[in-house]
């Protein structure tokens, strides 16, 4: 059957006239070969259309039908561990889409469910109706879609059931019946209700020092990544996917250029969760839309992404997203807009580039979800502004909905300053509502110690800027121990290398003895500075060399050895005070 026919084509954007009538967002079959599209404009009998696939071939005078439902995606226990294009249509390892025997694979691979609800029972919208079990022991919860309640009347047995097969029927209070199996859809466009957004708890943790301890993240929380070409994001991106605390992470690829796409393609399966030992893969998907893929499911591969995120939000799991990169993304945006002939705005993208970005980050939570069980969403997206101009429009937008801003330097990369984000340039402000996280974690000093960090860095790049002028050496002793400690900050705690088997990740416990050395190196060194003690004698002093190396040298298995560094440090400055005293006798 014929709902319209093609009347005007552009890239992926096109015009059909109409014989009935469509909704906006209505998923589309375009063409013979019913190519997947979505209803973006509707202008009287013309229906506007964006295409997810390559619409070579296509010419006016072809057939359009609708569907009647929304774009959406099916949401069920074998996602986790796969690729998918932004559609959610899965991927091989090599980024090349799969032919329908993969598709089938998902379909008719069985799960083992054991029910927890009888014929009987009343069930409310998202309620959880039995555990599944995936061979690699990560269970999951089968629950009734979001948008629907009633009695159970018919409930399987235990046993093993595909995504699709019906396990459950449900009559609602019209005295319908609806049928659930173990998978649902649901409309990528539109967030999945929960119960309550409630106050964040605790931090999305990464093991990234000057993440956790400097600019930390809510769980639940938004953070944007900006940074030019070449400055980390992409390696900060997937050592976050390795090393962060949550159950699920969610890792989309937008549009990145085809090669580096490849090598997380390639990289992911092949690692190992460091927490459980068990292949990465296990607990990640992929959504993987490479600038070679078409433009139009760029853009809707966030959305699909963060449905995603919400569903396994919805089993009652932290979940991370990163996404890489939502400058692509806004790319995608601007040229469908063009092609449309909309009005463009700030930088060509359409005017309504801030109120989608707000959509997209609105949608990371913390919650009571449907079912009562708390979950949460995080959302952590890179920027690629142009020439690192962090006031262009993508950038501009993104911070104002973001509470998180970790800002990465060119400079910083230049110099091999990983992660190159910048300390002055960045910006956390969850701080306070996490500092109960530090004192639970035995650092009740944090805030403060954060903030003499801080403090201390801000004051190097005035000095810098002076000495720059009259020559480090003409700086006071007070100034020039300000500038050996704020490298110290810098080098010893704030670098971390992402490659290196010790130091890529820090524990809680690492980074309090770590920033406490540091501390303890400030509160012996100033007063010695002051006595007379130079600024050179102090950084000879043996003990140095240990503290600049301690996050690569002193393991999580080692943590006694902070002890010892303690007792060297303070012996070492003793021995320097008392010479300063004998002298001045
Ligand atoms: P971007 O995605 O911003 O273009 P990449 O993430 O690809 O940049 O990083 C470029 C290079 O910088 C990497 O190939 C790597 O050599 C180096 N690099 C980035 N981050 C780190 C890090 N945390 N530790 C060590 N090296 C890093």
């Amino acid at each position: 059957m014929t709902d319209a026919i093609i009347n005007w084509i552009s890239g992926p954007v096109l015009r059909a006239k109409a014989s009935k009538s469509f909704k906006i967002n209505e998923a589309v079959l375009v063409g013979d070969k019913k190519l997947l599209g979505e209803v973006i404009r509707l202008d009287r009998d013309e229906v506007v259309v964006q295409v997810y696939e390559d619409t070579t071939g296509l010419r006016p005078g072809n057939p359009l039908q609708g569907t009647n439902s929304e774009l959406s995606v099916r949401l069920g226990p074998g996602l986790l561990g796969n690729i998918y294009d932004g559609l959610l249509r899965p991927l091989d390892t090599q980024g090349r889409y799969v032919e329908t025997g993969f598709d089938q694979k998902r379909g008719d691979r069985t799960y083992p469910f054991t029910p927890n609800v009888k014929v009987g029972d009343v069930v409310r919208p998202g309620a959880v109706i039995g555990t599944v079990q995936r061979d690699d022991s990560r269970s999951q919860r089968a629950l009734i879609p979001p948008n629907m309640e009633g009695e159970i009347v018919e409930m399987a047995e235990s046993g093993c059931f595909t995504e699709t097969q019906v396990v459950c029927v449900l009559k609602d209070a019209q005295g319908d019946l609806h049928e659930i199996s173990l998978s649902h859809r649901w409309p990528v466009r539109k967030p999945r209700p929960v119960r309550a957004r409630i106050p964040v708890e605790g931090p999305l943790f990464t093991g990234q020092r000057i993440l956790d301890s400097v600019f930390p993240l809510a769980c639940g929380g938004r953070a944007a990544m900006p940074g030019g070409f070449g400055t980390g994001k992409t390696v900060l991106q997937e050592t976050l996917a390795k090393w962060c605390d949550a159950d699920v992470i969610i890792y989309v690829g937008c549009g990145e250029r085809g090669n580096e796409m490849a090598g997380v393609l390639h990289e992911f399966p092949q690692l190992e969760d460091p927490l459980t030992g068990r292949p990465l893969m296990e607990r990640t998907v992929i959504i993987a839309n490479t600038s070679n893929m078409p433009v139009a499911a760029r853009e809707a591969s966030i959305y699909t992404a963060v449905t995603v995120g919400e569903y396994f939000r919805d089993q009652g799991m932290r979940v991370a997203l990163m996404a890489d990169s939502t400058s692509r993304w806004a790319e995608a945006l601007r040229e469908v807009s063009g092609r449309l002939g909309e009005l463009p705005s700030e930088a060509g993208y359409p005017a309504y580039i801030s109120s989608r970005l707000a959509d997209f980050y609105e949608r990371a939570a913390h919650v009571t979800n449907l079912n009562g069980q708390k979950g949460s969403l995080s959302i952590i997206g890179a920027v690629s502004p142009p020439s690192a101009d962090f006031s262009e429009p993508v950038t501009t937008h993104t911070k104002r909905y973001t509470r998180c801003f970790w800002a990465l330097d060119a400079s910083r990369a230049q110099a091999r300053f990983y992660p190159a984000i910048h300390p002055l340039l960045s910006y956390s402000q969850d701080v306070d509502v996490l500092a109960d996280f530090w004192n639970q974690q035995g650092n009740p000093q944090w805030s403060e110690q954060r903030r003499r960090f801080l403090t201390l860095i801000e004051e190097q790049s005035r000095l810098e800027r002076m000495a720059r002028i009259v020559g480090k050496d003409a700086l006071p002793p007070r100034q020039q121990h300000i500038l050996l400690c704020a490298e110290l900050i810098n080098e010893s705690f704030l670098r971390q290398s992402a490659f290196s088997p010790i130091d890529r990740f820090c524990s809680p416990a690492k980074q309090i003895a770590m920033m406490r050395v540091i501390i303890n190196f400030i509160d012996l060194s100033g007063p010695a500075v002051a006595e007379g003690v130079s600024v050179e004698r102090i950084n000879d002093l043996p003990v140095m060399r240990r503290i600049r190396r301690m996050g690569e040298e002193i393991s999580e298995e080692q943590l006694d050895q902070f002890k010892e560094l303690m007792r060297n440090m303070e012996a070492e400055f003793t021995h320097l005070n008392e010479g300063v005293i004998n002298n001045a006798r």
